[in-house]
């Protein structure tokens, strides 16, 4: 039976990532957003902190411990086990709190985790996730969208021919977060587009492999200081080491769409942690907005009524939106299918996310637009509708749990 009453060690990490985010991520919120990045020191600061985007969780790890430890951990720790999904919905939400675009820039695997994590041999995992942590910030990536493939990832046409030893991979991905700098990016390919999702294969390229280059790093409206980055691969040749999983991991799942299940197997992990951040972000304007309103707003008139409506009416719908997500996550972490779930919490979220920022800068009027907080995360939350599939993908993908049973194709 799920309980929403936090644990001891929830609410120890949530104070934690709260004092993290008011504290440290805060005081370089709007200096990164102008810079569009976010100032090496201080990520060099964060790393021997020991502060990463790790895996799932965003943040300190919910056990308090190091990148590095955090994977021996959660693999021996039963406790930590019991709850990952859970303490990093909590993580993400303070984060999404204090920057989202910082949150996403610090160092750690980033998405690039839960397919390393879920399909990697032991030794990969080894290889790819053992480099964080260390002496210097590190990143990883998740290179699925390209230009002719972004809700329709079936449509997928970089391709990876096999050749002795390994495959030569030639294509181009857009939209890719920190994938400029990532040390190593997990991009995926098909084989034969004739096979459909059966022919994806998922690759860890690294960073400095012949062919493989950023083409360019985007300008954007929010999120600036997350790195958003094109990649191409021009006769990249990737070693046979380097397919996730192994080629056995694919002829294991012959009959099944295996890279293609790589790829949607780390959305059910992700999706709550961003319908979190998403829900960080509204409380964030709701916030400011209420301080705002109760400092400003002449008392008792109609226009103050009318104001703590909307408040109200934003706060419903931020603990809505919290409590889905947190029903999603502790789905996962009972290891029961959680994809419905995680799909309507991302949509929920991000759709509220949308509507409480769109609110709050009508509330605040002139303040608001003003190189204010409220405006900046108006322009970040848009994109929490986007990532990670869009709304309409996230309605479609309830619509086929819900009603492919009842016998309907959707
Ligand atoms: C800041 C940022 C960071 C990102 N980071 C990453 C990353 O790290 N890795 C990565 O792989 N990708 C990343 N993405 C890409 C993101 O996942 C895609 O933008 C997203 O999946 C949507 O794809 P698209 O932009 O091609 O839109 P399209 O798929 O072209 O969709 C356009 C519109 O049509 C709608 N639509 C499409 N198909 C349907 C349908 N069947 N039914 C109803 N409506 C439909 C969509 O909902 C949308 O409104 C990022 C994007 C952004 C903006």
């Amino acid at each position: 039976m799920i309980s929403f009453e936090m644990t001891q060690q929830q609410k120890q990490m949530k104070e934690f990532i709260h004092y993290f985010a008011q504290y440290e991520v805060r005081p370089i919120s709007m200096l990164s957003d102008k810079l569009e990045r976010v100032p090496d020191e201080w990520l060099d600061k964060v790393n021997k902190m020991g502060v990463t985007l790790s895996t799932s969780a965003i943040g300190k790890d919910a056990s308090g411990s190091s990148q590095k430890e955090k994977h021996e951990e959660a693999n021996q720790d039963p406790e930590v086990k019991r709850q990952v999904n859970r303490l990093s919905v909590i993580a993400a939400e303070e984060m999404g709190w204090g920057d989202p675009a910082v949150a996403l820039s610090l160092p750690g695997p980033g998405l690039g985790g839960p397919p390393v994590q879920g399909s990697g041999t032991p030794e990969q995992k080894k290889r790819f996730l053992g480099i964080f942590g260390k002496d210097k910030p590190r990143w990883g990536a998740y290179a699925l969208t390209e230009p002719e493939a972004g809700s329709d990832v079936s449509g997928l046409r970089t391709t990876a021919r096999k050749v002795d030893g390994g495959y030569v991979l030639n294509g181009q991905k857009v939209f890719i977060t920190n994938g400029g700098r990532a040390s190593w990016v997990v991009a995926f390919a098909t084989v034969d587009p004739s096979l459909g999702r059966a022919g994806h294969r998922a690759f860890v390229v690294e960073q400095g492999t012949p062919g493989f280059s950023v083409s360019r790093l985007a300008h954007k409206m929010g999120m600036r200081a997350s790195e958003t980055a094109e990649l191409v691969f021009e006769d990249c040749f990737v070693p046979d080491e380097n397919l996730l999983g192994g080629e056995e991991y694919y002829e294991q799942r012959a009959n099944g769409p295996s890279g293609f299940r790589v790829a949607m197997a780390t959305f059910d992990t992700t999706r709550p942690v961003v319908a979190a951040m998403a829900t960080g972000i509204a409380r964030a304007a709701y916030e400011t907005t209420l301080d705002y309103v109760k400092k400003e707003y002449p008392k008792h008139g109609r226009s103050y009524q009318m104001a703590c409506e909307q408040l109200a009416l934003m706060e419903q719908n931020i603990e809505a939106s919290r409590l889905l997500t947190w029903e999603a996550a502790w789905k996962g972490d009972i290891g029961q299918p959680n994809a419905k779930e995680a799909a309507m919490c991302k949509a929920y979220a991000g759709k509220t996310g949308l509507d409480v920022c769109a609110a709050c800068l009508e509330l605040m009027g002139p303040v608001g637009v003003d190189g204010n907080l409220v405006e900046k995360l108006y322009r970040d939350v848009k994109v929490y509708d986007i990532f990670e599939g869009t709304n309409q993908i996230q309605h479609l993908i309830v619509a086929r749990r819900l009603y492919d049973q009842e016998g309907l194709r959707i």
